[in-house]
């Protein structure tokens, strides 16, 4: 657990270096105590006190599968809508992906993205913090090439081609550090594949939307800004329908970064667009629009078709390679 004593004083904005920030939310979608604070100048939301590196990656390594999924390993369930996911994901990657290409996949969880990868032919390399999940990765899914660690670990510069890193980036404690790291790790002209929660979502409920895992969020913005001042160049940006998430792909540039001017320019107004979205954010108004009882629907739907899938299987392998038969295939007509 991430416990208050770790835990670090106010830091300054990691996207403008700004000290002032304002309150948005004492608590997290579980009605535990956790405070979210906005920087006032560029709308980056993060939550503070944060932790100190130490703890977060103990948490990381050892805890959070195990607090956050119930499990030290991936339940049948979590195997069947990981496919899922990954084979979702692998349209967005095969519009950047070129034959050839050099791919890191950061926060690789237990290899599902990966192993549908080389389902269609492409091997890929992953770093996964936990060590359960990597572990489950290399002997149940046979994927050597998963190993256990951080992003920071990696040394080697100018290794690769794309880097894919979804729903990783917000759990990290220092995003500057981090984006640093992947454009190092690039060669020239490399590209990073990144999805990440929008602040600007209403697709939960409001009072369903902090967890104490996500340590930073952004929207469109400041995700930009970010990449812009540390040297890469934004190619694309999507948001993608229903969850509203951040789909972003940036490629390593060799152009000066972008200056400060252009920066705040960017982000210019941004804080006070986040505030009215997240104002006008009610459990009333959530409750009034068509959106969370379709989306109980879909998801009842889904449970009831998961469960009858996966009890003919016997392992989360089986459950894996069934899922990409049917959906490949399908994908992929001969
Ligand atoms: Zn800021």
């Amino acid at each position: 657990m991430l416990s208050a004593q770790h835990w670090i004083a106010s830091l300054p904005c990691a996207v403008c270096g700004n000290n002032q920030t304002k309150i948005i939310a004492k608590k997290d979608r579980n009605g535990q105590p956790l405070t979210n604070v906005m920087c006032v100048n560029c709308g980056l939301v993060w939550v503070d006190p944060q932790p100190t590196i130490e703890c977060t990656e103990k948490f990381y390594s050892s805890e959070y599968r195990k607090q956050y999924k119930k499990a030290f390993q991936p339940k049948h369930k979590h195997c069947y809508r990981e496919t899922l996911r990954a084979i979702d994901r692998k349209t967005r990657f095969l519009s950047v992906y070129r034959d050839g290409m050099r791919v890191l996949d950061v926060g690789a969880g237990a290899g599902f993205f990966a192993y549908v990868l080389q389902k269609i032919g492409i091997l890929i390399e992953g770093i996964e913090p936990n060590e359960e999940y990597a572990n489950y990765a290399r002997s149940n899914l046979h994927l050597n090439t998963i190993r256990t660690g951080f992003l920071r670990d990696l040394t080697t510069e100018n290794q690769y081609d794309l880097i894919t890193i979804n729903h990783v980036f917000e759990h990290l404690p220092n995003p500057r550090e981090a984006m640093v790291q992947m454009h190092k790790l690039l060669k020239k002209g490399g590209h990073v594949l990144m999805e990440i929660p929008n602040i600007e979502a209403t697709y939960h409920a409001p009072n369903k939307i902090f967890h104490v895992g996500h340590l930073y969020w952004f929207n469109p913005n400041t995700i930009r800004a970010l990449a812009l001042q540390l040297g890469f160049l934004i190619d694309d940006v999507q948001i993608i329908n229903g969850t509203k998430h951040i789909n972003i792909v940036l490629t390593k540039s060799d152009e000066s970064p972008a200056s400060e001017v252009e920066v705040n320019s960017l982000v210019a107004g941004n804080a006070e667009t986040i505030s009215k979205v997240l104002q006008q954010h009610t459990l009333l108004r959530h409750f009034l629009t068509p959106a969370p009882y379709g989306r109980f629907l879909r998801k009842s739907h889904q449970y009831c078709k998961e469960q009858i899938d996966i009890k003919k299987f016997k392992n989360a392998k089986d459950i894996c390679d069934s899922v990409c038969s049917k959906l490949l295939s399908i994908q992929n007509p001969k």
